[in-house]
């Protein structure tokens, strides 16, 4: 394949992001892409260039006083009859539009532009952010080459609609069980209906409260919910086993373990098992880089309610934020697409801020 990501490409951020989304990369299958982006990369006399996986890293050594890493992951959600791109007048259509290739498009932009940045950037473009954390690329090059992610302030370029999202909620997964027995249909009193058992479980569930939470000027807001229910054996049986599982969406003011003890309290009285969580980050605003990227965008930031990588970077004692081009409420849908002015002006604004007056 050629590699589309031509100079003309590269130097205008609404091709790139075009050319980016019609790579296909849906999770797992980030080669072609991570080719395409290294191969631009290496070709740039300023940068030094790594790969790991299906993860490349740049980054310049000018010895500037404080390094910043802009961070983009290159994988989609699965197609949805959205690709390739299309176009309608002002919007650009198609899969990974809004997440998060117009933000992986400001990154490889500004690497292949930007010679002479007044801090030293760090270009991450990695694989498989929107499967299992194992499979992350910032999981792995965490393992392989800590290194790489050493920062003193990482911008994830994740969809924002252009404003400035700080901190990350934490998400936990459980798995409520319950048990009852088995028994023929026709004779059921003989046994106990675990699917039944269901009902008050939903039942706090639905008229829980949600929590909502300032922080640092930060309007955080919960969520528990069931996502996926299970049970049943035959459809004369009456089934011994049914389970609920719940997504608890948490503020960052809670750790894991307070998280847990909350949702063991809401659910008090059923087995409950933890198993999946990811600890959430604080806004972590106080870091002149982050207080000089707050001006160069210049409107006030807002709570993150998504759990994305800043989280990861948070628990390295790195301050993160997130900020992109495309709206978050369309990201994972079918009609997913990105403002072209939110591409142009988000760029503009990154440039600004690397670039001293
Ligand atoms: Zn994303």
């Amino acid at each position: 394949m050629e590699n589309p990501l031509t100079p003309e490409v590269l130097a205008d951020p609404v091709a790139l992001t075009r050319a980016l989304v019609d790579i296909e990369s849906v999770s797992l299958d980030e080669k072609a892409i991570a080719d395409c982006v290294e191969e631009v990369l290496r070709r740039v006399p300023h940068l030094s260039t790594f790969r790991h996986g299906n993860t490349v890293m740049a980054r310049t050594d000018l010895g500037r006083d404080s390094r910043v890493v802009l961070a983009g992951h290159l994988d989609t959600v699965p197609l949805n009859d959205n690709f390739p791109s299309t176009m309608r007048g002002d919007l650009m259509y198609g899969c990974g539009t809004s997440d998060m290739k117009s933000g992986v498009a400001f990154a490889l932009h500004l690497a292949v532009t930007l010679p002479d940045p007044r801090y030293d950037v760090t270009y991450l473009f990695y694989e498989a952010e929107e499967i299992e954390s194992r499979y992350n690329g910032l999981t792995l090059v965490g393992g392989a080459h800590p290194e790489w992610l050493q920062a003193d302030f990482a911008v994830l370029l994740e969809p924002t609609y252009g404003i400035v999202e700080v901190g990350c909620q934490g998400t936990m997964r459980a798995v409520v069980t319950l048990h009852g027995e088995r028994a023929h249909a026709a004779r059921s009193w003989r046994g106990v209906n675990a699917i039944h058992g269901a009902g008050e479980v939903l039942r706090r569930l639905s008229t829980y409260e949600a929590r909502r939470v300032t922080i640092d000027g930060c309007d955080f807001r919960e969520g528990l919910n069931a996502v996926r229910i299970g049970g049943g054996v035959a459809g004369n049986v009456v089934p011994d086993r049914c389970e609920i599982e719940i997504n608890y969406r948490f503020a960052p003011d809670r750790d894991p373990a307070a998280a847990e003890a909350h949702l063991r309290e809401v659910l008090a009285g059923y087995e409950l098992t933890v198993t999946d969580v990811a600890a959430g980050a604080l806004p972590g605003l106080k870091a002149p880089v982050a207080q000089e990227f707050l001006a160069a965008v210049g409107s006030a930031p807002r709570g993150k309610l998504g759990w994305t990588d800043v989280a990861r970077f948070a628990a390295m004692g790195i301050p993160a934020l997130n900020f992109g081009p495309g709206d978050p409420n369309l990201a994972h849908h079918k009609d997913e697409h990105v403002e072209l002015t939110k591409i142009r002006d988000g760029a503009a604004t990154l440039h600004r801020w690397l670039t001293p007056a």
